[in-house]
């Protein structure tokens, strides 16, 4: 049966992890995970998370099936995070949301549904984007081609060229938009350019699809919206997927949600009844821990604010590394400029590290980045991050 089974190709980050670990160098870093961790190194198991988790253990409640697009106390929840609680679009019953498993499970099942929808439609993501938006778009189906995004020169968003591209595109393109935090570039637009994205949206008839991985991790839960509502606010149609592996820390339980916004409450109605046919032919229904969690915690005002606070905290933390990482840099007498890294939002940096000093800093100091040049400054802490920007320095310099 599996002699011609070919070996798939190894994903670059993965990989990237399997060499780290069996580096024996005591003084590595990876700087190459998606993850975020605490300043000892450790991925951080939220105190508001841990209440909601004790109450839930102490109930000991029954494991029956869930809805097949989760519960309303989760579903609701995450309507009031993207378009703000009490907001015309939350209550209007016009935005149908299913639970996901994770960021990664609500694209795909908008994958799979679009698929249906219009088969010949062609998706476009940001070049560069996160690696898997072009896998699991393909993987349902669609040719998959990039739109301008990242301008290495300014280190930020060549917005010119990639609005021209989108007011040059076909009626009904799927166009993947990173709605705060872009993953890799950490290359954000501005709030004018965003309306400018549903302006060229509205006029050529594209389907927008918002992918907020990281909300709270710019400016605040509020604030990283801005997108979301602004597309909100316009009157179209889109998707939005929503992921709270990073934002609750809870990679590992796959916590996400889709959500379509359709033009009414019957609309809606049909919408959510063919969504459901794709959910039941994959997986039937989300499991409950991890959406259980997070519904317990955005419905206690107390926990909601600890939540908050706490990923405030994360992301404190992280502005806190990009200056440490500036000055330390500075610090070595390199003259290159690294100050863009303070601008750009979110985990992740490109650097401008070519593929070659990714490879010394790997070789001749144990410190992992993607080839890139993409590192993630939540994996730096007060302890490594000296010995990281010496590094950094050294193999600028030489
Ligand atoms: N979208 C982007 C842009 C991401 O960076 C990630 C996670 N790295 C995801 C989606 C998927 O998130 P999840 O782990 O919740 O599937």
């Amino acid at each position: 049966i599996f002699a011609a089974v070919e070996m798939a190709p190894r994903d670059p980050i993965l990989g990237l992890n399997e060499a780290f670990n069996a580096d024996t160098r005591p003084v590595k870093v990876n700087l190459g995970v998606g993850v975020y961790y605490d300043d000892n190194g450790k991925i951080p198991l939220l105190a508001a998370v841990k209440s909601a988790e004790k109450a839930r253990l102490e109930a000991m409640p029954p494991r029956g099936y869930q809805p097949i697009e989760g519960p309303a106390a989760y579903t609701q929840a995450v309507q009031n995070l993207l378009f703000g609680t009490g907001s015309e679009l939350a209550e209007s019953g016009r935005v149908v949301t299913a639970e996901a498993l994770g960021g990664t499970g609500a694209l795909k099942i908008g994958a799979d549904f679009l698929k249906r929808l219009n088969p010949n439609a062609k998706v476009y993501i940001s070049d560069p984007s996160w690696e898997n938006h072009r896998a699991l778009f393909e993987s349902a189906g669609f040719t998959v081609e990039n739109y301008p995004y990242y301008d290495a020169e300014t280190r930020g968003v060549n917005f010119a060229a990639m609005k021209a591209f989108l007011l040059g595109l076909d009626a009904g393109s799927i166009i993947v938009l990173h709605a705060c935090c872009h993953n890799p570039t950490g290359a954000d637009m501005s709030d004018a350019q965003w309306a400018e994205v549903v302006d060229a949206c509205r006029e050529k008839g594209l389907v927008p699809f918002l992918d907020m991985a990281y909300q709270g991790f710019a400016d605040g839960i509020e604030a990283d919206a801005v997108a979301v509502r602004l597309f909100s606010g316009s009157g179209l149609q889109f998707f939005v997927s929503s992921s709270f592996s990073k934002s609750f820390s809870l990679y590992g339980e796959r916590v996400g949600a889709l959500s379509i916004v359709t033009a009414s409450k019957e609309e809606a109605g049909r919408v959510l009844s063919q969504l459901k046919r794709v959910i039941r032919t994959n997986y039937s229904n989300p499991p409950i821990h991890g959406g259980a969690v997070v519904a317990a915690v955005l419905s206690s005002p107390e926990l909601r604010q600890q939540w908050e606070d706490e990923l405030a905290g994360m992301r404190d933390r992280i502005r806190a590394m990009r200056t440490a990482l500036v000055e330390a840099i500075q610090a070595q007498g390199v003259s290159q400029d690294f100050s863009f890294v303070i601008k750009q939002r979110g985990m992740f940096s490109y650097t401008g590290l070519t593929v070659a000093q990714v490879e010394r800093l790997k070789e001749e100091f144990g410190i992992y980045a993607v080839s890139t040049g993409r590192i993630c400054l939540a994996a730096l802490n007060s302890k490594n991050i000296g010995y990281v920007a010496e590094a950094i320095a050294k193999v600028v310099k030489a």
